[in-house]
């Protein structure tokens, strides 16, 4: 431990983020880089805790006390080498998660928790700038061949980990360009793409094939990679989005919010919209929330996205609503320390201006004689006891302005296309929600194929579909080789120290 007295001294500080009034008006990231001085005073109120929750609660099992006493000691190379034995991507989960090991950080239960996220960034940032992030490339190759479908964090991470144990990896994306919901989901403002381009760029160079605009199931049948690959992980994520359905539901104006923040990311990287971030031709529908009312439907941090995004183009209103009631500012009584606690989150996006509405239904899209978009009609939801059961009901309806609707609403499950059609004719079975199912050791009924991310488990986090890539990786390599030396989530300190 560093510091013993740091947590009593030194409060919780984060990165500066840049002022509202500049940021709107561009797609740089908001978060700003920490000073090292700063990182350092607040790694310094970790208490090393005999049983380190924050190591529980992080689905990479990285091991915090270790990667915090570390930068306490100006030691950023060690502290380095730590976080990278868990986690191959410390960039991504540095900026965007929304850190599960900060909810269960014992500082959390009365004081507020330690900054691991930021802690983690600076790191990571320190790693790259003093070129400590270099190229792993396998002494030995191991003479097998595998196939990864998809290239969000779940695959990328999977073909680091593989490429690591010696076997030459081939990623197989459908979209223009590499990465997943990192690329064509999640903001420029909260991830900046460079981001992405520099850890791929790294993967390239250590001997990993990339091949996009391959659909595979279309432009490539599945069985010309289970013949030619010893094995194959799929890794194509859960991107299938729920749609809400109401009166004039088929209106113009009303968008998943998935193709509204795909296009801007589009957009910023001077990359045309003719094609879906699924690879399809969808012509330039342009979807742009100049001058609109824009409704987001959906409270979650999608729809948090969209919010950003639509202040960034300067729409005329932007209203979010939300099924579900207002949740307590603070942490709920029926989450307590160290689960993740149910309470109102705001993000970024949320303090650059809009109006969030709870229990509300939606109960029409109202269209006019063009078939345009002009309002919705919604109403609250209020729940009453009738004779001893409890019941819906929604009350006060009223009309909102709305030329733009986005719907995130969450999503319902991996694409049902050829690919899924290809898989199930070679026995790999789905679940009753409609992903694909795999053992505990992520391997589905056909033993070449292994499957892992938000395809298997359902639309999650970016640390989950790492975690998910990295244990896949391993039972891969465990079934090609019979033995493996690719580290496993229980990974603890004493192995890391035996290293
Ligand atoms: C708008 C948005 C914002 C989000 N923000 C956050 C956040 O801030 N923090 C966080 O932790 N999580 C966030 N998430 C969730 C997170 O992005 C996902 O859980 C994560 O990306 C899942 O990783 P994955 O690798 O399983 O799948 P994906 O990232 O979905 O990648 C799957 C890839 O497979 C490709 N593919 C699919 N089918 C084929 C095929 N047949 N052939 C070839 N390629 C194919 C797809 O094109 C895609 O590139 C967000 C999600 C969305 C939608
Ligand atoms: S739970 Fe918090 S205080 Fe304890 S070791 Fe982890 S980061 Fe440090």
């Amino acid at each position: 431990m560093g510091k013993p007295t740091g947590f009593l001294e030194i409060d919780r500080i984060l990165a500066p983020k840049r002022a509202v009034s500049e940021r709107v008006n561009d797609y740089k990231e908001i978060e700003q880089i920490n000073t090292t001085a700063d990182t350092e005073a607040q790694a310094s109120r970790c208490m090393d805790c005999g049983t380190p929750f924050c190591h529980n609660g992080c689905p990479l099992g990285n091991i915090i006390p270790e990667f915090n006493d570390a930068v306490y000691e100006q030691n950023w190379k060690y502290a380095y080498d730590i976080l990278s034995t868990t986690n191959n991507f410390p960039e991504f989960t540095g900026r965007i998660c929304p850190a599960p090991c900060e909810s269960s950080c014992v500082l959390g239960i009365n004081k507020p928790a330690v900054a691991i996220e930021l802690i983690e960034k600076s790191i990571i940032e320190k790693a790259y700038s003093e070129g400590w992030v270099i190229p792993f490339v396998p002494k030995i190759r191991s003479g097998k061949k595998i196939a990864v479908i998809g290239s969000g964090p779940a695959g990328l991470a999977a073909a680091a980990q593989l490429n690591k144990a010696g076997h030459l990896v081939s990623v197989y994306e459908r979209a223009d360009q590499i990465g997943g919901l990192l690329r064509y989901g999640i903001p420029d403002f909260k991830l900046d793409k460079s981001v992405v381009s520099r850890r791929v760029d790294v993967m390239k160079k250590e001997g990993i094939t990339f091949i996009t605009n391959a659909n595979i199931g279309t432009s490539e049948k599945l069985a010309n990679l289970t013949n030619d690959f010893d094995a194959v992980l799929i890794a194509t994520g859960s991107t299938v989005p729920r749609f809400i359905p109401a009166k004039g539901d088929d209106a113009k104006g009303i968008y998943p919010a998935m193709e509204f923040l795909s296009q801007q990311n589009k957009r910023n990287a001077a990359i045309s919209l003719e094609v879906n971030h699924k690879g399809e031709v969808y012509g330039n529908n342009d979807i742009y929330a100049k001058g609109k009312h824009v409704v987001i439907i959906g409270g979650g941090d999608t729809g948090s996205d969209c919010v950003g995004t639509s202040n960034r183009h300067k729409a005329a209103s932007i209203t979010q609503i939300e099924v579900m009631p207002k949740p307590p500012v603070d942490r709920a009584s029926t989450t307590p320390w160290p689960n993740w606690p149910s309470m109102l989150r705001t993000s970024t996006s949320h303090d650059e201006g809009v109006e969030r509405l709870w229990s509300i239904a939606l109960q029409e899209y109202v269209k006019n004689d063009k078939g345009e978009l002009e309002a919705l009609i919604i109403g609250d939801i209020v729940y009453q006891m009738k004779e001893g059961k409890m019941e819906q009901e929604i009350i006060n309806s009223r009309k909102i302005p709305c030329d733009l609707a986005l719907i995130a609403a969450g999503f319902l499950h991996t694409d049902h296309n050829d690919l899924f059609e290809q898989l199930k004719a070679v026995g790999v079975k789905s679940d009753e929600r409609g992903n694909l199912t795999a053992s505990s050791t992520y391997q589905s009924d056909n033993e070449k194929v292994f499957i892992a991310g938000d395809a298997r488990r359902g639309q999650s986090l970016v640390v989950w579909a790492i975690s998910e890539g990295r244990e896949a990786a391993r039972n891969m390599d465990l079934y090609l080789m019979g033995k493996t030396n690719l580290e496993g989530k229980s990974i603890s300190s004493f192995d890391l120290m035996a290293k």
